[in-house]
């Protein structure tokens, strides 16, 4: 089977609704996308999906959902003001702006001049003024990561849960990173969702469960339906780490454009509590840092069994749920040759993660009788829980088909004429994948579906 483009993925999520460049009626803002009506059924399903992996199926992970506006000094003592930073060159003929690391053979990427500057640091934070006066204490930043309010809210989740070493705190939400040259669609882009886990363990602990996140969040994405083949580990070199990291694996998948990064799994040592921490001359923590004298806390934690406050070392499993949702688009889009001349694009998302899981389809879009019957099943099975139910109305029942194939549709249910006419009433069920048609009678339909989905 040839591999999916991004020409294709591209075309099917502005045809059927999956992702839209933003301002687009104005030429469109670069790097930054917007998810249609399908798009964000499949991320929410991605979230979810996330959510329910790290928080409910485990008994040692809280949540949160902290804000994305940014005392800047978080970021001074995380170390984002002074590190987070890119090094690029200009290209003094045509002025573009690149990264160092993407210029091939000392030659402008845009217009091919060999008149490039040396490379400079560029920070990737968006910087913004908090409140109406303009001053150097009004500075905030959109976050460029989740994590650093886990960090700093690390006490107070601590002390109104009373949890021991190790556990951890989840949290999904937007970054932003005022990345050079965004590009590869949702891939690299300005404003961008994050899935990521703070898991808090023992110094001394952290390279077990450094492979023991390694393991969990691969095993996670292939039951989301990605295949090994298509994954890669990079073990990123100790002098090519980010300023926190003591080790980093890269869940590396086979995108269109190439194996890029999926998520990192990193161990960020005591870093960033320990940057954050309140400098105690009384209080001796073998943090790697300790020195703040804005913190008023001290983020560390007390060991019942020595009785000593230890700082953890942290384990961060990040993943880019836009780059998550790439790969599923990437991993389920199928052409698939019917045989008889015909062909189908379908999207053989699973089914935990499909946009729509119920299409109902009318055979007689002018028949008040099947109408009827359509509203009367789509109310009834909304109420399942089983996620979007929708009622479609096309009433041409092989563009119905089409349709649902192509945006991942697990099963499309056919209201016809037998429907009414037969006691008890039945449904026709199609499958998606072996496009097989079975029939159902209605009062059987909730146990079928519940069965099916949950
Ligand atoms: P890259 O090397 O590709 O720039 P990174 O190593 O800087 O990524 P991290 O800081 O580890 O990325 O962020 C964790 C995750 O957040 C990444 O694995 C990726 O999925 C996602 N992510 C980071 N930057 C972007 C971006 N500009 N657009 C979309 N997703 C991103």
């Amino acid at each position: 089977m040839a591999a999916t483009t991004m020409e294709q993925l591209v075309s099917l999520c502005k045809r059927r609704g999956f992702i839209f460049q933003n301002a687009d009626i104005y030429g469109g803002q670069q790097g930054v996308y917007d998810y249609g009506p399908l798009g964000v059924e499949l991320k929410n399903n991605l979230k979810a999906a996330w959510w329910r992996a790290m928080v409910y199926e485990r008994d040692d992970v809280e949540g949160l959902d902290a804000a994305i506006l940014t005392n800047r000094k978080v970021l001074k003592y995380s170390g984002h003001e002074d590190t987070f930073s890119d090094p690029m060159v200009d290209c003094k003929k045509c002025k573009g702006r690149f990264r160092a690391d993407h210029i091939k053979d000392g030659k402008c990427p845009n217009c091919g001049a060999s008149d490039l500057t040396e490379p400079r640091p560029f920070n990737l934070m968006f910087k913004t003024q908090v409140g109406p006066v303009e001053s150097a204490e009004n500075i905030g930043y959109l976050r460029p990561e989740t994590a650093q309010a886990i960090f700093t809210q690390f006490k107070n989740v601590v002390d109104s849960t009373s949890r021991k070493l190790p556990f951890g705190i989840a949290q999904i939400g937007k970054s932003f990173r005022n990345e050079i040259t965004p590009r590869n669609f949702i891939f690299r882009v300005r404003e961008f969702e994050q899935a990521e886990l703070e898991y808090f363990v023992f110094p001394g602990d952290d390279e077990k469960w450094h492979e023991i996140w390694k393991n969990e969040r691969i095993n996670w994405w292939l039951e989301q339906g990605l295949s090994m083949e298509n994954i890669h580990i990079y073990t990123t070199p100790s002098d090519d780490l980010a300023h926190y990291a003591k080790a980093c694996y890269d869940i590396e998948y086979r995108f269109p454009h190439g194996m890029e990064e999926l998520e990192g799994i990193a161990n960020r040592r005591d870093y960033d509590l320990g940057n954050h921490t309140k400098a105690q001359e009384e209080f001796e923590l073998e943090a790697h840092c300790h020195q703040n004298p804005d913190s008023t806390t001290k983020l560390c934690i007390r060991d019942d069994e020595s009785g000593k406050w230890i700082v953890p070392f942290v384990i961060e499993p990040s993943m880019g749920i836009d780059r998550g949702v790439l790969a599923l688009l990437t991993e389920a889009y199928t052409e698939e040759d019917l045989g008889d001349g015909n062909s189908r694009v379908v999207l053989k998302l699973k089914k935990h993660l499909a946009p729509i899981k119920v299409a109902i389809i009318p055979l007689k879009k002018n028949s008040e009788e099947i109408m009827a019957k359509c509203h009367e099943l789509k109310n009834k099975l909304m109420k399942l829980g089983i996620g979007r139910v929708q009622l479609e109305n096309t009433g041409n029942i092989g563009k119905a088909y089409r349709r649902h194939d192509e945006v991942g549709t697990p099963l499309c249910l056919t209201v016809d004429f037998e429907t009414i006419e037969n006691k008890p009433e039945t449904v026709t069920i199609r499958d998606r994948d072996t496009m097989e048609q079975i029939r159902v009678s209605t009062d059987e339909l909730p146990a079928y579906l519940r069965e099916y989905f949950l």
